[in-house]
């Protein structure tokens, strides 16, 4: 079977298309800038050369058009024609807690992920419009959402409430979702399978540490308790998002600087994180970069930034009493050796001790970088949100034939 998977933002469209038979990626790409003038489309089929198109691309509906043109394009195609395509998966950031898995798309489902836009404004609104623009171009293909908050609906009550009046989860459903679902389930997976160990003994502590970040407890292969909370604010320092704060920082600041809502909430959104305290870049590089050059404040940001991941290791293992593994992904986890280097330094009494030599090698595969003494693995797994959609989407599409 092959299926598309799609990734709809306000202004973006990414697509890979796999063919399940053995899992490949057939072709993927990007098209940016919807909606503006001179929209980019950049597709990669594989084996082939990339090829970029401007053109003026004003909503979903016509960037998957072009998209299938391209995958159907004599020169640049993959395909013969589009009923080679047989499923649609989508990424859906939140699925509240109706979703506890990924689901076949219905009306009914559709409904439910606009009844969550209040809590995702920015993020689910994009996601019909690319599950609507898929339903126009391929009518009566199956499509399948996976949502990021789904592989944390395990979390028990007492992890997902806040010590806030009852009242506001009653009415407004204010409570922890976590995000990076999709991605914190897909590499416990591959650990446990690395490590050639039944996933439900293991406990994992799963970091995905990129632009943003989260880490999750996996006990059993479930989620027991992760960073990011009612929105992806909470929790680890990120490139540009604050994490954890002392609620009380907000109104402070909004009452003293005279702030809006919007005001205060893009401070924490976009201006905070990396970006604030180096005062010059919220990418892991530069930070790194400017450390090694002596820079005080990248220096300060670095610190900061690995002395809350450390201790949110800390904390999970507490709160699993003990830890197997910890898995290191995403562009900062899979990348920065520094950033794993200096986490693990501090984490003897854990017994986790790194290779220093293996933590350097740079692979696209999983690898460990742990020492055969380490009582805790410590791995590298490079993400794949993608493939795990696409899984989510041809398991559910085989079970409704
Ligand atoms: P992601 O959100 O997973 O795509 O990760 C993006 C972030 O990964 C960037 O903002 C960088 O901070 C970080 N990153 C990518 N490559 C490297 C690298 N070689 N070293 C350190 N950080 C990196």
């Amino acid at each position: 079977m092959k299926l598309l998977v799609i990734n709809a933002g306000s202004s973006s469209l990414k697509y890979q298309l796999y063919d399940m038979t053995d899992e490949s990626v057939l072709a993927k790409g990007l098209v940016e800038r919807i909606g503006m003038d001179s929209s980019i489309l950049t597709h990669k089929p594989t084996g082939k050369e990339e090829v970029t198109e401007v053109s003026e691309i004003l909503e979903h509906t016509t960037a998957i058009r072009k998209v299938l043109e391209k995958l159907t394009d004599k020169e640049h195609g993959v395909l013969e024609s589009v009923e080679e395509i047989q499923a649609v998966g989508h990424r859906v950031v939140h699925g509240g807690e109706a979703f506890k898995g990924s689901a076949l798309v219905t009306s009914e489902v559709k409904a439910e992920i606009r009844r969550l836009f209040d809590l995702a404004p920015l993020h689910n609104p994009p996601a019909i419009l690319g599950i609507n623009a898929a339903e126009k171009n391929m009518p009566g293909v199956p499509q399948v959402v996976a949502f990021d908050t789904a592989f944390h609906q395990t979390m028990e009550e007492k992890v997902y409430l806040y010590p806030i009046p009852k009242v506001l989860y009653k009415k407004h459903r204010v409570r922890r979702y976590g995000a990076h679902g999709t991605s914190h389930q897909y590499v416990s997976k591959v650990a446990a399978d690395y490590l050639n160990r039944p996933i439900e003994d293991l406990k994992i502590i799963t970091c995905h540490i990129g632009n943003g970040a989260s880490m999750t407890a996996v006990q059993g292969g479930v989620s027991t308790d992760t960073s990011m909370g009612l929105t992806p604010l909470e929790g680890l320092m990120m490139g540009t998002r604050s994490g954890d704060l002392d609620p009380a920082v907000v109104t402070f600041v909004m009452n003293k600087e005279e702030l809006s809502l919007s005001e205060a909430n893009s401070m924490l959104n976009k201006h905070s994180g990396l970006l604030a305290i180096s005062g010059s870049s919220s990418d892991m590089r530069d930070i790194t970069d400017g450390m090694a050059e002596g820079d005080p404040n990248s220096t300060l940001a670095f610190e900061m930034y690995e002395y809350r991941l450390r201790k949110y290791i800390g904390s999970y293992a507490a709160a699993m009493n003990g830890v197997d593994v910890i898995v290191f992904t995403a562009g900062v986890g899979e990348n920065s050796a520094i950033v794993r280097e200096k986490v693990c330094e501090n984490l003897t009494y854990l017994g986790v001790e790194i290779d220093p030599e293996l933590n350097k090698v740079r692979s696209g595969d999983p690898r460990r970088i742990s020492t055969p003494n380490s009582k805790v693995e410590v791995l590298v797994i490079p993400t794949n949100e993608e493939l795990m959609i696409a899984r989510d989407t041809y398991r559910i599409v085989q079970e409704n034939q």
